[in-house]
């Protein structure tokens, strides 16, 4: 239906974390609806690919390399997005990582990783798109994404950041209860991604090995696009493809001001058990 095919026309959505996984697929799935999307990451590279495919398309896409670390940046990303554009109709807080070591042996350095990412540059993202939103007249989407580690017993700290971002949303719908802007929180389950990319390689190479699948992984690179397309291909029941999880999102985001579709959760068919 014509309709459906551009449903997001005319509207400026921003991505953080669109580099790879969750925040590149909703970054794609957000342009062949007809919106002018801001991918926001650390890996310039890859986001340029992921626009030139855009763009392609006849979409449109502008790249922004920075780290929400930084929540000046962030706040900068959202004011570039309406300098640009003109208005800004959806933010998607989405740039994440886990490290997955144990309190007891973590790292503080990393457990102020997982804060400042997962977290804080949620937060930012959040504030500066409110403030953006109400300058304008049109109704906005704050799309969290979360993980249903926040729900869930013992996941480390990537868990508890999980769980700050679940009450995040809430205290947020609260707040803008009177605003035409809805809060919505995504809680993914396994998606095929670099997600585990913080993970010690041996693992994951013995994971991928017990699914038949050799993988070749860098501590804290980005998996290589073949790998995740194999995890995708061979693991399926177990697994989402991060376009899955774009689909659901854009569901969610183009329902009128008066709907608020919250908590989003999307899980694989099976539960991973490693
Ligand atoms: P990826 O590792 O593929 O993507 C993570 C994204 O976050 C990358 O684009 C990365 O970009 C970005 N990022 C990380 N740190 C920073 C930083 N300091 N500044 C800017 N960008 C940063 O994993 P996913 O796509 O799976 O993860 C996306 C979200 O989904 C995360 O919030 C994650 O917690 C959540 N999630 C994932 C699940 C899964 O099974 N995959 C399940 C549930 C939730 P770059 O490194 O280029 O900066």
């Amino acid at each position: 239906m014509a309709a459906e095919a551009h449903a997001l026309q005319g509207r400026t959505a921003v991505v953080t974390g669109a580099s790879s996984g969750i925040g590149a697929a909703i970054a794609e799935r957000f342009a062949a609806e007809g919106a002018h999307v801001f991918l926001a990451g650390r890996t310039r590279a890859r986001m340029e690919e992921t626009a030139k495919r855009i763009r392609e398309r006849g979409g449109q896409a502008t790249v922004v390399a920075l780290d929400v670390r930084d929540v000046r940046q962030v706040q900068e990303l959202v004011e570039q997005a309406v300098h640009d554009t003109g208005r800004l109709d959806i933010m998607v807080n989405n740039a994440g990582l886990s490290h997955p070591q144990s309190i007891v042996d973590g790292e503080p350095e990393q457990w102020r990783e997982m804060l400042e990412v997962n977290v804080l540059a949620l937060l930012a993202g959040c504030q500066a798109a409110i403030r953006a939103m109400r300058r304008g007249s049109s109704p906005g989407h704050l799309v969290n994404v979360s993980s249903i580690a926040g729900a869930s017993e013992a996941r480390g700290v990537y868990g508890a950041t999980k769980a700050a971002v679940d009450s995040i949303a809430t205290q947020l719908r609260k707040e803008l209860e009177e605003d035409p802007i809805r809060v919505v929180n995504v809680r993914p389950g396994a998606v095929a991604t670099s997600f585990g990319r913080h993970y010690d390689p041996a693992l994951v190479q013995g994971v991928a090995k017990s699914m038949g699948i050799e993988a070749q992984v860098e501590p804290g690179a980005h998996w290589p696009d073949a790998l995740v397309q194999e995890l995708e291909r061979k693991v399926q029941p177990q697994f989402l493809s991060a376009d899955d999880v774009a689909r659901a999102v854009l569901f969610a985001v183009t329902q009128p001001p008066h709907v608020n579709v919250f908590d989003v959760v999307v899980r694989p068919q099976k539960a991973l058990s490693i």
